[in-house]
């Protein structure tokens, strides 16, 4: 499977802001407080950002924070306008059901790399059935816990000493003592709280 392999923080300087695409480390220790310019050469002053460039940043920022590459994205765009209702908004919930996202969301991974390193290394189950599929789509109802011996490893361990400090969405609950995971209801765009502006996603996509 293709994957983003250069440093992540070159994405955060990119897009001139922290996407926080390292979990808990970002926290303590950011790379854009003391670099913020974008990567590359520095030609002096930069120009002012055309309207398509402002769109194509915004849609950059939330392909970057979901660790997904231009094609797949796009894919998740198309399956999003063919959906009924607003396709900002349908494009933030295809995202956010993706089970390495889910994974994440649930505490059982720092960041959405990391939660996704955990799936396809055939950590997770989804109702009951091993899963190393980080792009499926979760629904309402379905369960995820760990596979099999997962729960022998060291990282099960460490997950389960630093669960206590950890708060869930809404639209997820997490067992903490067996750091089982249930989808309640379909994620809504205000369960997400996205601080990125979606319409100029949208608009990138419409010319
Ligand atoms: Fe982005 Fe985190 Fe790196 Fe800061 S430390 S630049 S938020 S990935």
């Amino acid at each position: 499977m293709a994957r983003y392999t250069e440093a992540v923080c070159r994405l955060c300087r990119r897009s001139g802001d922290k996407l926080m695409l390292k979990g808990i480390k970002c926290v303590s220790k950011c790379t854009l407080d003391k670099r913020s310019k974008a990567p590359g050469p520095q030609l002096g002053r930069r120009r002012r950002l055309s309207d398509r460039g402002e769109q194509l940043r915004e849609k950059q920022k939330v392909r970057y924070t979901y660790g997904i590459l231009e094609r797949q994205f796009k894919c998740t765009f198309a399956e999003a306008e063919r959906k009924t209702g607003i396709t900002g908004e349908n494009l933030l919930v295809l995202l956010e059901r993706r089970l390495d996202n889910v994974v994440y969301r649930l505490g059982l991974a720092d960041s959405r790399a990391q939660a996704r390193q955990v799936v396809l290394h055939g950590h997770i189950d989804l109702n009951g059935r091993k899963t190393d599929i980080a792009s499926c789509l979760v629904k309402e109802g379905d369960v995820i816990s760990w596979h099999g011996k997962s729960v022998n490893t060291e990282y099960y361990k460490i997950v389960a000493k630093s669960i206590g400090s950890k708060t869930v969405p809404g639209w997820l609950n997490l067992d903490r003592e067996k750091l089982v995971g249930k989808v309640l209801s379909l994620p809504t765009p205000d369960d997400i709280g996205a601080k990125y502006n979606i319409a100029s996603v949208v608009e990138y996509y419409s010319r």
